[in-house]
């Protein structure tokens, strides 16, 4: 028997649901039960892919490929889905399914060629009946292919969203055709702090618990955002217009480290009422190994700091697994983590502002698109190379470190990627050859895990010890061979291919301290105690390096 567990928000968006909802399954996790999630993300999109992620924070990529195909003779790849993968993926340890994110645009898409095959023949097509029915039919394929003891279901977007009416009524429908203890509706709210009366306010949140009611959908359980615990007060009132025990209302502050979260609920026994609503046994939780994690993040005494220039730096969300990487490997290795973003576009018009970079211990060169921005980003790897200081380009990252290493060591002036230019002397990143064919833009990068082959010799090799491994990509341009081969006897070394020996998967620089380029995203598969050994190479290389400019200091 599955049991069916639901979150909706409330109030307003970004207060921290995935994390939220994550931390809710790690609950069952530690009474040993298997949790898998959904997230509905209610825009029309068929997939984040094509977002921009100052809108929308960060595409999450999958290991699997998922073939979406709703009749037929028509089929979409679907690896880009929602950054709240990234906390359900770091919290849970494991691997989740393409499938298992539902947007609007699948949903609508789906039945819009159903009814053109056939399928509801002589009748309206609607979305009562027929969106909800998708809707729901999704959320049981899930259940039937993976078959988890608990499925939790988070609905992106807050209560009262138009476009997330149909999933609240399907959730409406779902609740009555189960058992009645077969499934529990969480409605995750904010509870701002008014400085001027100095007290926490739950009238938002009453007036969200109201709207999901007028809905046909009482919660079972309130969680609260806010700065701090809830007062007593705040909790009973909260308790008592939503027609909740108090036990049901629940505190979500801010916290320091956010794998903690899960503790706190602890504490508050959240996990066992769970249970006790659902007709589950109520059994001892095993939080010895998550303590220990936690305490790595806060036992952490050294400090690492780590620039990290990009184009997308207005939101933190948009290279948020990237962060977390950081901070897996930091913590592994003793270290706090102290992060800057640094927006490279002012860097184009003024170089010297290049300068704030020497007070950190390490670059970390981002994943980006487009051409705006991108001066400042090759800038930032022509420091690097110059300074032999430690430096890790992802994706776009390591394109434009073999562009600043191609301009500056090579002396090819004008070198770049013909993303950037595609007039270039010399195109040194070039679309990859089954890329030349393809015009539109959804779900057409190289996407997904493939096979990363470590060469003899190198410090990737080393890092991972071992001689393949599987790694997330995203992407349409590549480095071209030619240059590479071209760039050898200056000291670039290629460090990693794919299958065939025609990509190249990664770089590497002969120099003291580590310089290197990675063409997949290793952060995607980094967990809170399993570092990814890209970033864990990277952050150890930081501290050796902070280490030497201090005794260089001493000695001057
Ligand atoms: N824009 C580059 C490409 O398509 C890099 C993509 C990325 O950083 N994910 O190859």
């Amino acid at each position: 028997m599955v049991k069916y567990i639901f979150v909706t928000g409330g109030v307003m968006s970004g207060v921290g649901k995935g994390v939220t909802t994550a931390s809710i399954g790690k609950l069952f996790q530690f009474r040993g039960y298997d949790v898998e999630a959904i997230k509905i993300d209610p825009y029309l999109n068929v997939d984040p892919g094509t977002l921009n992620p100052i809108e929308h924070g960060e595409v999450y990529i999958t290991e699997e490929v998922w073939e979406f195909k709703p009749v037929e003779g028509f089929s979409l790849k679907i690896s880009e889905i929602d950054q709240d993968f990234g906390s359900y993926e770091r919290f849970l340890g494991k691997n989740m399914s393409p499938e298992q994110n539902i947007t609007s645009g699948q949903v609508y898409l789906s039945v819009i060629l159903k009814e053109r095959e056939g399928e509801f023949l002589g009748r309206t097509t609607q979305i009562i009946p027929h969106i909800t029915d998708e809707i729901k039919k999704r959320i049981r394929q899930v259940s039937a292919r993976k078959k988890p003891d608990i499925l939790i279901t988070e609905v992106g977007g807050t209560v009262g969203d138009i476009e997330a009416m149909p999933f609240l009524e399907a959730i409406r429908q779902f609740r009555l055709e189960e058992k009645k203890e077969d499934t529990i509706l969480i409605h995750v709210t904010y509870v701002p702090y008014l400085d001027t009366v100095q007290q926490q306010k739950s009238k938002p949140s009453q007036h969200s618990v109201r709207t999901l009611q007028g809905m046909g959908l009482q919660p079972d359980v309130l969680v609260a955002r806010a700065k701090k615990p809830l007062t007593k007060d705040v909790l009973q009132k909260l308790s008592l217009f939503s027609n909740l025990p108090p036990e049901a209302v629940i505190s979500n502050p801010d916290i320091d480290v956010i794998y903690e979260l899960p503790l706190f609920f602890e504490q508050q026994k959240l996990g066992d009422y769970l249970c006790k609503i659902s007709n589950l046994p109520i059994k001892k939780p095993q939080l010895d190994e998550w303590c220990n994690i936690v305490n790595l993040y806060k036992n952490a005494k050294e400090v690492v700091r780590i620039a990290v220039p990009g184009k997308y730096t207005q939101i933190v969300d948009s290279y948020i697994s990237i962060q977390e990487a950081l901070r897996h490997a930091s913590a592994c290795s003793g270290a706090k983590l102290e992060l800057q973003w640094i927006d490279t576009e002012p860097i184009e018009n003024d170089p010297k502002a290049l300068e704030i970079l020497g007070k950190f211990d390490g670059i970390l060169l981002t994943p980006g698109f487009g051409s705006r921005g991108t001066e400042g980003m090759i800038l930032t790897a022509e420091y690097a190379i110059r300074k032999g200081m430690p430096y890790l380009g992802i994706c776009f990252g390591c394109q434009l470190l073999f562009v600043a290493f191609c301009r500056s060591v090579l002396g090819l002036e004008g070198a770049n990627s013909t993303e950037i230019d595609p007039n270039t002397p010399y195109p040194v990143v070039d679309l990859l050859p089954e890329q030349k064919a393809i015009k539109t833009k959804g779900g057409t990068m190289r996407l997904g895990g493939h096979k990363v082959i470590l060469m003899e010799n190198t410090r990737l090799k080393e890092a991972y010890n071992k001689t393949e491994v599987i790694e997330r990509f995203r992407h349409r341009y590549h480095i071209m061979p030619q240059y590479a081969d071209m760039a050898k006897d200056a000291g670039l070394i290629v460090s990693a291919t794919d299958e065939t020996g025609k990509i190249i998967n990664a770089i590497e620089l002969n120099k003291d301290f580590l310089i290197m380029g990675v063409q997949f995203h290793p952060e995607f598969k980094s967990r809170p105690n399993l570092p990814s050994p890209v970033y864990l190479t990277f952050i150890k290389e930081a501290l050796r390096y902070q280490k030497l400019k201090k005794e260089n200091i001493k000695n001057s």
